[in-house]
């Protein structure tokens, strides 16, 4: 199925709660990003990025599917800033690469490549409590995810066992560049600061946040809205975590 950068910011633009914007140049079109938040004091800073990788649609879906729904409920105490899908021209072409064949979750330093650059300018002066980069892995059988916070506080092994209760089952390891590292538990690894100048998701919690987590849904083993649906415990469990909806709010 074609999918069409065009349908995405259809969806941006038709969120009523949210100020949507042009945050910079993506390889091919303008990269667009919205912000959301109500009147609430020091609300919980909190960004969302999906699509990093143009081949791994649950992500920008889960994004959207957020936005569009449950994700109001946080605004109470939350101010979102989003980029449901920092890939356009990969997201078109259903490529990992954007469409000049660049990786951008390995080149967050390197200044040929657009999207990185616009994503280290968004970053600037700003400070994020949680932040989400919502992936998909082709050989993984399951669910699994990256995490880390300053302070040790995971909430990782509380997600994936919620969705191997809930979505399905948990990725083997053996198939993905996951089972390079050593897991923290089943299904969990930690951000590993080697990355720090690569990834997204590494140099965004290393440069501007308390909180990481990098969730990977199996993008050949399961149906899109299974993926979407995995996806959405991890926001859910960590922002009802932040929020006290679960009794155990957060000193921080
Ligand atoms: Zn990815």
């Amino acid at each position: 199925m074609q999918q069409s950068y065009a349908d995405v910011v259809d969806r941006i633009q038709a969120l009523d709660a949210a100020d949507c914007e042009i945050v910079g140049a993506a390889t091919g079109h303008p990269m667009w990003g919205l912000s959301c938040a109500n009147s609430a004091q020091d609300p919980l800073e909190v960004l969302i990025t999906g699509g990093v990788h143009g081949d791994e649609p649950a992500g920008v879906e889960a994004v959207l599917q957020f936005l569009e729904g449950f994700g109001a409920t946080y605004l109470e105490h939350c101010a979102f800033t989003v980029i449901p899908c920092v890939n356009p021209s990969g997201y078109e072409a259903g490529t990992r690469d954007n469409g000049k064949g660049q990786d951008i979750n390995r080149a967050m330093s390197d200044d040929e490549v657009v999207e990185s650059v616009t994503l280290r300018r968004m970053l600037q002066g700003r400070h994020f409590e949680l932040c989400f980069d919502l992936h998909e892995d082709y050989e993984a059988t399951g669910f699994y995810m990256y995490e880390a916070q300053r302070d040790d506080r995971l909430l990782g092994a509380q997600i994936v066992a919620t969705v191997k209760a809930d979505v399905g089952p948990i990725d083997s390891d053996e198939n993905t560049d996951a089972g390079l590292d050593t897991p923290i538990s089943e299904g969990l690894f930690g951000i590993n600061p080697k990355w720090r100048h690569k990834g997204w998701s590494a140099y965004g919690y290393f440069e501007a946040a308390e909180h990481g987590i990098l969730p990977e849904t199996p993008s050949t083993a399961w149906p899109l809205e299974q993926r979407v649906a995995a996806h959405h415990v991890a926001l859910r469990i960590a922002l009802d975590h932040y929020t006290g909806r679960n009794g155990r709010r957060s000193e921080s």
